[in-house]
């Protein structure tokens, strides 16, 4: 899963992975959204540019929309990891796991 193009090729169609799910960020909800992708995220794209800025250059076809969404998915994959090494090295991989099984696993675009 990790070695494979899902975060990158679902980036590129709009599909965004956050602390909170997944999120479309095609989906009318998000055209007057100012607030960040993902408010507990630190990449470039969440730290620079809103939700209604992203929808408009996914809907537009610009490319640096993808590369945005990409940077952000690739971002989130790496933060998911790492957090998972700290659990395992704190001995809390239990807790950690089912927070992300109760946050992802059922998660659905937004
Ligand atoms: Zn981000």
């Amino acid at each position: 899963m990790f070695d494979c193009v899902i975060p990158t090729r679902v980036a590129r169609n709009g599909t965004l992975y956050t602390w909170q799910g997944k999120v479309s960020i095609k989906r009318n909800e998000y055209r007057e959204d100012n607030s960040p992708l993902d408010a507990d995220c630190d990449c470039y794209t969440c730290k620079n540019y809103s939700k209604a800025y992203l929808r408009h250059l996914f809907l537009s076809g610009e490319i640096l929309g993808s590369r945005l969404n990409t940077i952000h998915n690739l971002h989130f994959y790496m933060a998911l990891m790492a957090k998972a090494r700290e659990a395992i090295a704190e001995n809390r991989w239990s807790q950690y796991r089912d927070f992300c099984v109760q946050r992802f696993a059922k998660s659905n675009a937004q």
